[in-house]
């Protein structure tokens, strides 16, 4: 199996040099939209290509309002923030995520709490949430959710699409409003992902994405938040130092965060989105290649029910760790970058004492799922 899926992806990128997991490409108008901010001067936190960023990413989604911010950890803490998580509150997320997730949380002064993943999304289980808040939670007679053993506040559920595979949104938001608790969603890899039709990191109340340069859209660094006009307005107004508007005047309101992207990053993220469509499109063409050459020999990761994902990295799953990091040796020794999945966050030393309800699934796939190089080449787009 192993030498069948070197050579896969050997012929799959037409090289025998070594092969990223994923590699940005810039052949639009990357260059010359970052040359514009430097000739213009404007490549800082004023400019044009900060509100045509955002403006065309509420497009793209359906979002009421795209607020451009320094990259999706903060945008994500925003996000939480707004969806009025305070200190010492509770936030229920998957396990199986990427660190910021949960760092975002406690940037707030919060703490999560772990529920268990779908193996067929990857993502946050609404039968696992289900089940700990009947075991744990209560509503308090002002409809607040409160855990049973301290009182704490559980204000928000977070959950995460991974790998660009949207988590079962139509039971998590029944879910959350039954409950009374806020859903957010980390939509970081889900770009150009849609559930129902319906862009990802549109239906929790607040939804964030990323732009790293790993992501299937980069502006170097960068975050965007997704919301409705009202919250997105008090985002803007949160991550731009709480100042009121005024021509000259410095008066600010609150205690803000200087959290704005900045213009030179914009106009990089304006350039990519312009082939977001493209990227997206040669990424399912790449994972479709990928299921049918590995099929019979390595179970592929694919897109769940009612989904159209973004396919941002593929996923295998191994026979069992052994498999799994005989896998992970063998590829990376061979120039065909992998790696596993993410450590569940109960194991990183800050987390490790957290609440968690059972997470044989979560366990069960950190245990196996590897991803293999998804990058997308100029030749892919061709
Ligand atoms: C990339 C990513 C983020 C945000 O990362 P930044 O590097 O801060 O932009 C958040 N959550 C997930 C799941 C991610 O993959």
């Amino acid at each position: 199996m192993i030498d069948h899926l070197i050579k896969v992806v050997h012929e799959t990128y037409a090289t025998d040099a070594p092969i990223p997991l994923h590699a940005p490409i810039f052949g639009g108008n990357e260059a010359a939209y970052v040359a514009d901010t430097i000739a213009s001067t404007f490549v800082s936190s004023v400019g044009a290509y900060v509100d045509r960023f955002e403006a065309d990413m509420a497009a793209l989604t359906g979002a009421g309002r795209a607020i451009a911010v320094v990259n999706g950890t903060a945008a994500l803490q925003m996000a939480l923030l707004l969806a009025g998580v305070e200190t010492g509150d509770l936030v229920i997320t998957q396990p199986l995520t990427f660190v910021a997730t949960c760092n975002a949380i406690s940037h707030c002064g919060a703490e999560p709490v772990f529920c268990d993943v779908d193996r067929a999304t990857l993502g946050l289980s609404p039968e696992a949430v289900e089940a700990w808040l009947e075991d744990n939670a209560l509503r308090d007679q002002d409809g607040i959710v409160r855990r049973k053993s301290d009182g704490r506040v559980i204000r928000a559920c977070l959950a995460m699409h991974s790998f660009g595979h949207p988590v079962r949104l139509t039971e998590l938001m029944a879910l959350c409003s039954r409950w009374g608790i806020v859903l957010v969603e980390d939509a970081a890899e889900s770009l150009g992902s849609t559930f129902h039709g319906r862009h990802t990191g549109t239906f929790g109340r607040l939804g964030t994405q990323s732009f790293n340069g790993n992501k299937i859209l980069t502006t170097g660094g960068g975050g965007m938040i997704l919301t409705d006009a009202t919250l997105g307005a008090r985002a803007k107004h949160l991550t731009t130092t709480a100042k009121r508007p005024h021509p000259f005047e410095f008066f600010h309101d609150e205690v803000g965060y200087n959290y704005r992207m900045p213009n030179l990053n914009a106009a990089l993220g304006v350039a990519q989105l312009e082939r977001l469509a493209a990227f997206v499109a040669a990424k399912r063409a790449l994972a479709l290649h990928y299921i049918t050459a590995l099929s019979g020999r390595v179970e592929v990761v694919v897109e769940p029910e009612g989904c159209q994902s973004n396919y941002w990295l593929n996923a295998i799953i191994c026979e069992d760790r052994a498999a799994r990091d005989r896998v992970l040796s063998t590829t990376n020794a061979a120039g065909v970058m992998t790696r596993p999945i993410w450590a569940l966050m109960t194991r990183l030393p800050m987390y490790a004492g957290c609440d968690h309800g059972p997470l044989p699934m979560a366990e069960w796939l950190e245990d196996r799922v590897v991803n293999i190089p998804s990058g997308v080449t100029e030749r892919m787009l061709a």
